[in-house]
């Protein structure tokens, strides 16, 4: 078996991307709120071939009692990837990789999240990757900002996220599998529609100017995430409204 690395990928073919995409173009998105009945909040979220789903429980009671803040709310998040999920069966539980992932993914909403209007509890999120197709931490990012406001958390604002990467000496926008794990850098970036960077880490070497094209190239991609993201809540709870509204003879004539 040939070993793959980056010197037997042709990373372009006639100025496109494997997939056909330009450089600065992101993947094709799908955003689906409310999916799980069981859950306060959850949102689905397909980025490409990812395919992630978040579930937000609470606030509520915190067990064990001593993790309780007085002050504020704790957040807790899991990142999980199913063993289905790659194309070799991956360990099913935690691992060092998810343990990280669940960390800075953590860190990228709390900022945001107005956690001192509810001291002793805890809000948790549930991060599932179905499909893994590179970006899931940014994935799963999106999936869990709208599924927190679909679980109505008071929130300053949404949190999008999406990555840039260097292939063939050039920076792309939202890395698919074969630029993430053969490519130069993975540079993923998580912020507020203004611009407020809750998230940068970076994979790999890049030069000043280069991190300064990757990260406004990042930023580009969450400000496109983002409006999907609104959307996806808007027409959700705007339908909702008009149910609300049916007529009460309409109502009954369904019984
Ligand atoms: P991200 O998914 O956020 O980009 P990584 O850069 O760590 O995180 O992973 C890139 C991609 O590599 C994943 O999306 C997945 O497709 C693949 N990958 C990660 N971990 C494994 C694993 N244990 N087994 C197989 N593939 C994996």
């Amino acid at each position: 078996m040939i070993a793959m690395d980056e010197s037997n990928i042709s990373f372009f073919k006639d100025g496109c991307r494997l997939d056909g995409r330009k450089a600065d173009q992101l993947r094709p998105l799908k955003i689906e709120v409310g999916v799980l009945a069981r859950a306060d909040g959850s949102c689905y979220i397909e980025m490409g071939g990812n395919k992630v789903i978040a579930a937000v429980y609470g606030p509520r009671e915190v067990h064990p009692r001593h993790l309780q803040e007085v002050t504020r709310a704790i957040v807790r998040y899991r990142y999980n990837m199913a063993s289905f999920s790659v194309e070799e069966r991956k360990r099913p539980g935690p691992d060092r990789r998810s343990y990280e992932l669940s960390k800075v993914s953590r860190e990228a909403l709390e900022p945001v999240i107005l956690t001192s209007y509810f001291p002793r509890s805890v809000i948790d999120v549930f991060v599932e990757v179905l499909q893994a197709d590179a970006g899931t931490r940014t994935a799963g990012i999106n999936a869990a900002s709208v599924a927190l406001a679909d679980a109505g958390i008071p929130m300053k604002s949404l949190i999008s996220s999406c990555a840039a990467g260097k292939v063939a000496d050039t920076i792309v926008l939202d890395p698919m599998k074969e630029e993430d794990n053969f490519g130069q850098a993975d540079l993923p970036v998580a912020m507020t529609p203004n611009g407020d960077i809750t998230l940068l880490q970076m994979d790999g070497g890049l030069s000043p100017a280069e991190l300064h094209e990757a990260v406004e190239m990042a930023m580009n991609g969450c400000r496109q995430i983002y409006e999907l993201q609104r959307k996806s809540l808007v027409d959700k709870y705007s339908q909702l409204e008009s149910l609300s509204q049916v007529p009460e003879q309409e109502a009954e004539a369904c019984d």
